[in-house]
């Protein structure tokens, strides 16, 4: 069954407004027309009204890369789902490798998370994967499967119908490694399985499964033909338009 791929740019911690709207007046030319593959621009949260302007009457998705999982309340430094909704986010990254690493995320608040962005209609894009000290202990299957199991506790198929799962092996984020497109796509027939377990099979194969982990435009067109990886999670080479525009038309 073809599910139509997601190439999803994470900016992380860069780009100023001005700057991400700069991105996009030279970015939007070179995919004008493009409608083979959804995109998503996830900049930082002060970018986001800036490229939702520049963005407005687009296509293009526009995510955040964090929530949190409660409405309201004296949570200083946080960000809502009904907030995002409000500056027009579409999409919103969780349990990025970045946010398990250096921000105490774990699998729990990735699951109150995914419950808080779900019930507000924003399509979450949960990220997992194994750090290399786990593959090189063959603990990658049992990582990716904890994950996904905790991830996705007490949500139904139903309800996950916008959900995406990115894998992105840690070993292979802004490290120039790539995961080859046989790696990506064992790990990601796990994830599929985890899914089917939590959400039933008919959700499990519906749902975007993207690759994450220094994607540039040499390596996307052998990772994306691949039909088990359902798109891409990009982070420094979608930092440039040219760049990402190449990995988005690989
Ligand atoms: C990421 O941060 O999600 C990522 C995949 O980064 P990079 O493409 O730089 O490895």
């Amino acid at each position: 069954m073809a599910r139509k791929k997601l190439m999803a740019a994470n900016w992380k911690m860069y780009k100023t407004p001005q700057q991400a709207q700069e991105f996009l007046r030279a970015f939007l030319p070179m995919v004008d027309g493009h409608d083979r593959d959804e995109i998503a621009i996830c900049p930082s949260f002060v970018c986001l009204p800036a490229v939702a302007e520049a963005l407005a009457g687009n296509y293009i998705g526009i995510g955040a890369q964090n929530l949190h999982w409660e409405k309201e309340g004296a949570y200083t430094g946080e960000v809502s789902a009904a907030m995002l909704k409000a500056v027009g986010c579409t999409h919103v990254i969780i349990g990025h490798s970045e946010r398990r690493q250096y921000f105490g995320e774990t699998d729990d608040t990735v699951n109150r998370k995914l419950q808080a962005a779900l019930a507000a209609g924003l399509a979450p894009i949960v990220c997992v994967g194994e750090v290399l000290q786990e593959r090189e202990a063959s603990l990658t299957e049992q990582v990716l499967r904890r994950q996904c199991q905790r991830a996705l506790s007490s949500i139904s198929g139903d309800e996950a119908r916008m959900l995406v799962i990115a894998y992105e092996p840690v070993w292979a984020i802004g490290t120039g490694k790539t995961a080859t497109p046989q790696i990506a796509a064992e790990a990601h027939l796990v994830i599929r399985a985890e899914a089917a377990q939590a959400l039933g099979k008919v959700a499990a194969d519906n749902m975007r499964i993207l690759y994450g982990g220094s994607v540039k435009p040499e390596n996307a067109k052998a990772l994306m033909s691949e039909s088990e990886i359902d798109g891409a999670l990009v982070g420094g080479a979608s930092l440039d338009p040219k760049s990402f525009a190449a990995i988005v038309k690989y």
